[in-house]
């Protein structure tokens, strides 16, 4: 209930673009909210009055984008496409009370208008006179084909819009034009589509990006003529990229995001690794605040403290890094079986080595990554030597970490390899004991026997800590891998070909021992 006392009715009303914009994801977000918060209903209706072809698809990859978000809506999606009936009728409404007329001055003579406007540097404002005709001249213009379009005659006077966000915004009377609201082609304009549409959807709230302010007094004048209700109007901050500029189709490429540009598609989000929950949290505050800083809220925080009035006037602007802040937190916070169903969700059908892991094995790695990956792109990324059939040994790794100090690591390695063989039990804090007894008794810090295992296990230097690693791996895979990295290096410098770990032990070619 509002405080008016009737139910709240939100709605999204995206035009089937093919994907759900982000922009699109935080104005569907707050429209959710509000209606969750007020016990009301969330609707959805599909702008495809302009669409030619595969609304249906297009719609679907939209719908996608919001469940994946979990924000459900509470009745089927109307489409615009197949309301046209009930369009006419109001159209039909609007001619007989004298509120709407035809206009056959066609776009060129609208733009020669336009340009003479331009070049008198004056605002160009549609002008009645040029649609009055007489019979004959109307006549005239159906013979030569003109089709014509139909416009609300506006009321000469100002228009006051009450917005939740941006208070009271008045158009003067001589800066509202008869606009169209039907088009040549007999479809409605947005203008006209949308006013009829949240009316009988029972809209009570629209909120909406702030390009469609100034839409607004052409919506009130439409609902007066109509004599339908008004709904409050909320609309939110213009959503920008790091460096202020428009958030636009040009970054939809790995390459702007590279350079530090949001992606546009919030199916990219999820390609990226980021968790719906973190992308949701992230978004409610790209142009509201609780009021009290918190930043990390669960779903139900959010919609307890969710409300218009915190919606801020100014542009907000992407912050990416808070966005991967926030995604590690939800990472490190997400229950095991949560983190592994997405981490499931992720996987699928990506060509990562992880993506042949099964639940237990990632159920295994999940603690070890929770600490260190901003997202489930970089675990994938990293966590890939786990799976791996053969590690590939990184040339630099082995210089400077086996072959060093007159093979110093190496000798190592092959020190430490039984202290592995007979680990018992092969789990990681006895290991970690019985390695730091070893290191004691040779006067050894524990990175200069764990890094040479860590090359031999991962390849590289960088993995989980060792112990952990290495019972995730387990210890026959562990050994295998010792030995094939201390064979490698024993021979490193012999032939060329003897540096790819990943190739088999024999090539063709080669003599068997
Ligand atoms: N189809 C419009 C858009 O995608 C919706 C505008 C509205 O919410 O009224 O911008």
């Amino acid at each position: 209930m509002d405080s008016s006392g009737s139910a709240v009715v939100t709605r999204f009303a995206p035009s089937p673009t093919g994907y759900l914009h982000v922009g699109g994801a935080r104005t569907a977000l707050y429209s959710w909210l509000f209606a969750r918060k007020q016990g009301g209903r969330f609707l959805l209706r599909i702008e495809d009055t302009d669409q030619k072809r595969n609304t249906e698809e297009a719609a679907a990859a939209i719908f996608e984008g919001l469940r994946w978000l979990d924000l459900g809506w509470d009745a089927e999606p109307v489409y615009q496409s197949q309301r046209l009936d009930i369009y006419n009728e109001y159209f039909r409404k609007l001619i007989d009370a004298g509120r709407a007329y035809e206009c056959f001055v066609t776009p060129a003579e609208l733009e020669a208008y336009r340009a003479q406007a331009r070049e008198q540097k004056r605002d160009f404002i549609y002008k009645r006179e040029w649609a009055r005709i007489t019979d004959a001249q109307r006549q005239k213009f159906i013979d030569e084909g003109r089709q014509p379009v139909l416009r609300l005659a506006m009321p000469e006077q100002a228009i006051t819009v009450d917005d939740r966000v941006f208070g009271q915004v008045t158009t003067a009377a001589e800066q509202l034009e008869d606009f169209v609201i039907r088009k040549s082609d007999g479809f409605p304009t947005y203008h006209m589509a949308v006013v009829i549409d949240d009316a009988l959807m029972g809209v009570t709230h629209v909120i909406r990006g702030q390009e469609h302010l100034g839409n607004t007094p052409k919506h009130i004048a439409l609902q007066d003529a109509l004599g339908l209700s008004r709904p409050t109007y909320a609309h939110l901050p213009i959503l920008l990229n790091p460096d202020g500029s428009k958030i636009s189709k040009r970054q939809d490429n790995p390459e702007m995001w590279s350079k530090g540009f949001p992606p546009v598609r919030v199916g990219d989000y999820q390609r990226r690794g980021y968790l719906p929950e973190a992308l949701v949290n992230f978004l409610a505050l790209l142009g509201w605040n609780p009021g009290d800083g918190r930043e990390l809220m669960t779903r139900d925080e959010l919609i307890a403290a969710f409300g218009p009035d915190r919606i801020v006037q100014s542009n907000a602007r992407f912050n990416l890094e808070k966005l991967d802040w926030m995604n590690q937190q939800y990472i490190q916070g997400s229950p095991p079986d949560v983190l592994v169903r997405r981490l499931r969700e992720f996987l699928a059908g990506t060509d990562y080595a992880a993506a042949r892991a099964d639940d237990a094995q990632l159920a295994a790695l999940a603690p070890l990554y929770r600490q260190r990956a901003r997202t489930l792109a970089e675990f994938a990324e990293t966590s890939g030597f786990f799976f791996a059939d053969a590690v590939e040994l990184d040339p630099k790794a082995v210089e400077k970490v086996l072959l060093a100090d007159d093979g110093a690591g190496l000798a190592e390695l092959k020190r430490v390899r039984d202290l592995i063989a007979s680990a018992d039990p092969f789990e990681a804090v006895p290991m970690e004991e019985a390695f730091k007894a070893h290191c004691e008794s040779l006067g050894l810090k524990l990175g200069k026997v764990a890094q040479p295992i860590r090359v031999a296990i991962s390849g590289g230097t960088v993995s989980p800590p060792i112990f952990d690693t290495l019972v995730a791996i387990g210890r026959e895979k562990s050994l295998a891998r010792i030995d094939a990295a201390i064979e490698k290096a024993t021979h490193w410098n012999d032939a060329p070909a003897a540096k790819d770990a990943s190739l088999p032990q024999n090539a063709p070619g080669d003599v068997g021992p």
